[in-house]
């Protein structure tokens, strides 16, 4: 499959890695403070209008574990947005089976 947002293709996980490593900037977060804190991450599909979004609640404050924690989720997201781009607007790389 593609990269949605450049020329890199590969399989599924070579391109989850690629968007993790060089989109991340994709992935936008938003951080909302009330009784404990939400943290929203979106990613929009570049074909649609659809968008992959995870809401989490982070059991710590602490930046430097807030930074280790969005990459994690970022990934969850970037899985998100590459199932709906198979689901959704499936590229005939792969032979499809079934
Ligand atoms: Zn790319
Ligand atoms: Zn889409």
């Amino acid at each position: 499959m593609a990269c949605p947002f450049c020329d890199f293709s590969g399989h599924h996980r070579a391109v989850h890695a690629h968007l993790a490593t060089a989109h991340a900037d994709r992935v936008v977060t938003t951080a909302k403070e009330g009784s404990s804190l939400l943290l929203r991450y979106e990613v929009h599909c570049p074909h649609c209008d659809f968008t992959a979004q995870r809401i989490v609640n982070p059991r710590g404050r602490d930046p430097d574990f807030l930074e280790e924690f969005a990459a994690e989720i970022r990934l969850v997201a970037f899985d998100q947005l590459l199932y709906h781009l198979e689901a959704a607007h499936s590229q005939p790389a792969a032979p499809a089976k079934g």
